[in-house]
């Protein structure tokens, strides 16, 4: 989602003369899009404003051209003016529900001499604000649906940086994702940090006051020119019958589903206030993978939760044992400045943390492997999204987010190719076309 704020920023700064550049060097502004998710990244701040500043004094004493540099995210989110107390050469602070008033923000920067704070949740939905969302040559785009949380898992800050839980309503959704399949765009990714709990208000004039996430992915299937649909990050407890038809019913949803668990042990899964169980889980994986058999599943993972013993941490390898996943990501607890568990007893000492989170990865890897390895040998369509790394090659992306590279002319890019798969590498396919020459019904020249 911070990837799709910061292409929002660059939207919305466009019409008052900001262009994107790789270089801090020769920006006028630097803004950096913070996470504040475990403590590592939201260190990684200032050690990011610490350059920044040599780079702005260095600007300031040489032709008087001053650079800015700006806060946004969540890091912003939680702790606006203790940024300006620690890096007072900031100019401005603001969080992830108010940049569309970045033109604003910029303009009142310059005129005064303190630093812009804005982190407001204001009444007002960004989202009504900003510019139509450009798709710039891109074949996959991401797609805000919904934000914030309601559910308060005891470890988490998302409820408090990203604030209450908001669908947009259907028919701006309907319109972005129609806008970028015009431009070019061949896949979308639905995003939402409870996407999964999305409902949003039905366009005009249908019966339903309200659409469901299945009956959103439903709708947007029927737009010509797009091509794959994927969403996350879901959580397991809301997924209902319309988003398990879904998978059954459209061919354009991809069968990959990212669907965090946390842990296998029920003891700890309640003290996260995880509203499901360990059998839960393992159920509604049944469903969905009755509903859609060649479904693949990757998830997040907790380990050192405060009270988690050996063999809570059994469970959860019990558990990823069973269910096998393709794909995950793991993590040592971080206790988070607010949240319930970061006052629990009983935390984990960082030596239990590292030696589990080490068996956990083992696994977790090797059963991704082992998907891969399978994967050979395989007939797969795969969504070419631009040059590989050597010439004569294209990269693109397996229905299951596998990075395939694919030996291909250029002219390819933006289309979908039935491809042999030939070979697995450690974080990577490699593919080659099929000998009849026909990709997407048109023949390759
Ligand atoms: N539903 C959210 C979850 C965001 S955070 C979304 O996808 O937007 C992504 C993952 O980070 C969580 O699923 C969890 O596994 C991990 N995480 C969140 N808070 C954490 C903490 N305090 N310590 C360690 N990992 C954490």
């Amino acid at each position: 989602m911070n990837v799709y704020d910061s292409e929002r920023m660059t939207d919305i700064l466009a019409p008052v003369g900001y262009e994107p550049t790789d270089l801090p060097d020769e920006a006028d502004l630097v803004i950096l899009n913070t996470c504040h998710i475990r403590e590592k990244a939201a260190e990684k701040v200032y050690s990011d404003l610490g350059r920044l500043r040599l780079i702005k004094e260095r600007r300031t004493v040489g032709d008087g051209d001053t650079m800015m540099v700006a806060v946004a995210g969540c890091v912003a989110q939680a702790e606006g003016e203790e940024i300006l107390k620690r890096a007072p050469y900031v100019d401005m602070v603001f969080g992830p529900q108010t940049y569309h008033r970045l033109p604003e923000m910029v303009a009142r920067a310059h005129r005064q001499t303190g630093a812009v704070l804005d982190t407001d949740f204001p009444a007002e939905s960004k989202f009504d604000h900003l510019p139509d969302p450009s798709a710039k040559g891109r074949t996959s785009a991401f797609l805000t649906v919904q934000e914030g949380c309601d559910k308060f898992c005891t470890f988490c800050v998302v409820p408090y940086t990203r604030g209450a839980e908001y669908s947009r309503p259907a028919a701006q959704i309907l319109g972005d994702a129609r806008g970028l399949a015009d431009a070019g765009v061949r896949e979308i990714t639905l995003l939402g940090q409870n996407v999964n709990n999305y409902h949003g208000a039905a366009p005009d004039g249908g019966a339903a006051a309200e659409w469901s996430l299945g009956r959103l992915i439903t709708e947007l299937a029927a737009i010509d020119g797009l091509q794959r649909i994927r969403y996350t990050t879901s959580y397991p407890a809301d997924v209902d019958d319309d988003l398990i038809a879904a998978h059954r019913d459209v061919p354009k949803l991809m069968p990959y589903l990212h669907l965090p668990v946390q842990s296998g042990s029920d003891r700890v899964l309640k003290a996260m206030n995880r509203r499901h169980s360990a059998d839960d889980y393992r159920r509604l994986v049944g469903r969905l993978r009755a509903a859609q058999p060649n479904l693949a599943l990757s998830s997040d993972f907790i380990v050192g939760f405060p009270g988690e013993d050996d063999r809570d941490f059994r469970e959860t390898m019990a558990l990823v044992e069973e269910i096998g996943f393709v794909g995950a990501y793991s993590f040592k607890y971080s206790p988070r400045p607010g949240t319930p568990a970061a006052a629990m007893e009983w935390q984990v000492d960082e030596a239990a943390k590292k030696e589990r989170l080490a068996a956990l990865q083992e696994l977790l890897n090797r059963q991704q492997q082992a998907f891969n390895r399978a994967c050979v040998g395989t007939s797969q369509p795969v969504l070419l999204d631009g040059p590989g790394r050597h010439r004569g090659q294209l990269l693109g992306r397996s229905p299951y987010m596998q990075a395939v590279h694919v030996s291909a002319p250029p002219t390819l890019i933006g289309t979908i190719a039935e491809v042999r798969i030939d070979a697995a590498h450690p974080n990577s396919l490699a593919a080659s076309l099929p000998d009849n020459g026909v990709v997407d019904g048109r023949a390759i020249a």
